[in-house]
């Protein structure tokens, strides 16, 4: 697919220096010759989030982590599930770290650049390249992968959050076990905390809506005030690093117009829709991307169909019987061993695991539910 003898800059042009473009900088530079530019519009690389996976299936960065958790927690309707398997952790990697790692690995070698502060005014393709109009200058290249984000739909079911790094003046977290999941009482509302105990006295605290409404910023952290108050109430607690997000649970449409422009990260569905985890899958798709660039073909980062139509299903499902939430994950949880729930988190179950995955979900909602998804692709389908 890149071949050609006119003047380029660069073989290949990344836009966005997140999760996506340099994962994919790495494998690009690890595996091939190709020169690689890498432009990101922030002018420095800082702490933005937290990145949590599991420590299956593994990339470079299964043992870099800042944390590592063995046992899994949910809470719902009073109860509370603690599960562990000796052979999966969660794992925590601070965003920083992994763009200082990335940048590290990168810049050792002659074939890759990297720009920051760069802002793209225009992407053009012409006679089998592409121009690129960043800041002042044009770049030309044989092939671009784009990461910058598509702007959230606002009628779509969405997870949004917000997470704060407390410090407490007591020991009162388990460091050894992370919530995953500890729902609020609501009927209308998929609404959960998230709690990362990075040490006794430290930990990220997230309060998580499934909704197609995003609320202001005030909302979540009071959530989170009242949520310590009643938890903890003999403690004082300090406010430190603040991460938020608004994350897409419907899939973008897929319509490549070009061969040598081509969308990656969220604009590509790489973030799973029924969980909002992209870690893993971003250092996948990187991998199948390189496999085709070294063998000539045609790039497609296409989810399976089975893992899109699951998900699918359970987004439409959560969309229309919110009040039922608490109940399915909570089932989930209790009924499949770790093992079959990363396994389907990351997207690599098989025929029995997704035998075992249908047989604890709702029966009646979930046939109500699929009918409906079926109307609207058939909806889309013939509107398009
Ligand atoms: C707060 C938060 C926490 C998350 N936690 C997890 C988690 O624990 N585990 C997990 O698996 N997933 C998590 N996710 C989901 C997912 O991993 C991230 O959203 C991930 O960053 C998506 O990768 P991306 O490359 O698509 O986007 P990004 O990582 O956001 O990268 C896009 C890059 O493009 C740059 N850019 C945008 N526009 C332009 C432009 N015009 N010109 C140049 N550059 C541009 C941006 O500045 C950014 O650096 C989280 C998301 C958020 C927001």
């Amino acid at each position: 697919m890149i071949k050609s003898t006119k003047k380029i800059d660069f073989d290949i042009v990344i836009i966005g220096a997140g999760l996506s473009g340099l994962s994919l900088a790495i494998e690009i530079i690890k595996r091939t010759k190709f020169t690689v530019l890498l432009l990101e519009k922030k002018r420095k690389l800082q702490k933005d989030k937290n990145w949590c996976f599991w420590n299956y299936p593994k990339n470079i960065f299964t043992t870099k982590y800042d944390n590592s958790w063995k046992n899994i927690k949910i809470s719902a309707n009073k109860e509370e599930i603690i599960k562990s398997d000796e052979y999966f952790k969660y794992l925590r990697l601070s965003s920083d770290r992994f763009y200082n790692l990335s940048i590290k690995i990168l810049k050792n070698n002659n074939n890759f650049k990297v720009k920051l502060n760069s802002k793209i005014k225009k992407i053009s393709e012409k006679k089998g390249f592409v121009n690129i109009l960043v800041n002042d200058e044009t770049v030309t290249c044989k092939m671009l992968f784009n990461s910058i984000p598509r702007p959230i739909v606002s009628n779509e079911l969405k997870q949004h959050f917000l997470g704060l790094e407390v410090t407490s003046n007591k020991k009162v977290f388990n460091d050894k076990e992370v919530t995953l999941m500890d729902f609020q009482e609501n009927n209308k509302l998929i609404h959960f905390f998230y709690v990362l105990p990075f040490s006794k006295n430290k930990a990220l605290i997230e309060s998580t809506y499934f909704s197609k409404t995003v609320y202001n910023e005030k909302k979540y952290i009071r959530d989170i005030k009242l949520y310590l108050s009643e938890k903890y109430p003999d403690c004082y607690f300090n406010f430190g690093f603040k991460e938020k997000g608004v994350l897409p649970m419907y899939s973008n449409k897929e319509k490549s117009l070009s061969n040598l422009i081509i969308p990656i990260g969220q604009t590509s569905n790489w973030i799973k829709i029924s969980t909002g985890y992209c870690f893993q899958n971003a250092f996948e798709k990187s991998y199948q991307i390189v496999n085709k660039l070294i063998n000539n073909s045609k790039i497609s980062t296409k989810q399976r169909f089975i893992n899109k139509f699951l998900d699918e299903i359970f987004c439409e499902f959560l969309s229309r019987y919110p009040g039922s939430a608490q109940n399915f994950f909570y089932n989930f949880f209790k009924y499949l061993n770790i093992k079959t729930i990363v396994f389907f988190l990351t997207e690599k179950q098989n025929f029995w695991d997704i035998l075992k995955i249908l047989k604890v979900l709702p029966k009646k909602e979930l046939i109500i539910s699929t009918f409906f998804l079926f109307l609207k692709k058939i909806n889309y389908a013939s509107r398009y």
